[in-house]
């Protein structure tokens, strides 16, 4: 289901966000229509995020002339999913196994193509939540290192809802400086909506921004 809530104030939201020089934007556009994905664009947003393949695809078809426009999967990756994600998306910043890891290196080197990821931390190891408990890190991002087409370059989390994100950003921020040096990391996605302003002051400097851009998901 999409909602049409046109005209927008795409412009002006984007504006209000206030969002520093040195922090990306990825504007999430899960269930909102490509005509304000292209309305963003047109304002000069590249990155969008989206959750779902299956309803991104034909947006990212659509949108196909919009040259250089970047596509952030940002949703729980289905491993039947991985060869439709390796070819539509710019970067997947969900990836949280040594398995999932491997499927789409394959997946990409099929493609001949390189393709930046993250991984996402269970930060809050939150039983029914995606991502990885910060303890199995070491092994995965050293198991990324032996896989030629996928290029590590930071950590991504969703904090658990309803609890303060400070002290989750805070422990991001400590796990993404004990590995950026070792593995050349250079991104921290953390923040949406209710929380960026946290975010972005405990060090992050990606952030993934939805209904404070385009308005409430029905
Ligand atoms: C939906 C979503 C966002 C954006 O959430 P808002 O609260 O609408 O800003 C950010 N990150 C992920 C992983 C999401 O699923």
């Amino acid at each position: 289901m999409e909602d049409k809530n046109l005209p927008s104030n795409i412009g002006k939201n984007i504006e209000n966000l206030k969002i520093p020089e040195n922090v990306k934007l990825v504007a999430v556009s899960k269930k909102k229509p490509v005509e304000l994905i292209e309305e963003a664009y047109n304002l000069g947003q590249r990155d969008f995020g989206e959750n779902y393949i299956q309803d991104a695809i034909p947006k990212i078809n659509k949108l196909k002339n919009l040259k250089e426009i970047k596509w952030h999967f940002i949703g729980h990756l289905q491993s039947n999913k991985v060869k439709l994600a390796a070819q539509y998306f710019d970067m997947i910043q969900s990836i949280d196994s040594i398995k999932l890891a491997q499927k789409l290196n394959n997946a990409c080197a099929e493609l001949k193509k390189i393709m930046p990821i993250l991984i996402e931390i269970n930060i809050g190891a939150e039983i029914s939540k995606g991502g990885i408990n910060q303890e199995n890190l070491f092994d995965l991002v050293e198991h990324i290192k032996s896989l030629k087409n996928l290029k590590l370059r930071g950590l991504m989390c969703i904090p658990p809802f309803n609890e303060n994100s400070k002290n989750f950003f805070k422990k991001m921020k400590t796990l993404f400086d004990k590995y950026k040096k070792d593995y050349n990391l250079d991104i921290l996605s953390m923040g949406m909506s209710g929380d960026y302003r946290v975010a972005i002051a405990e060090g992050g400097n990606m952030v993934r921004i939805g209904t404070a851009i385009f308005g409430k998901r029905v």
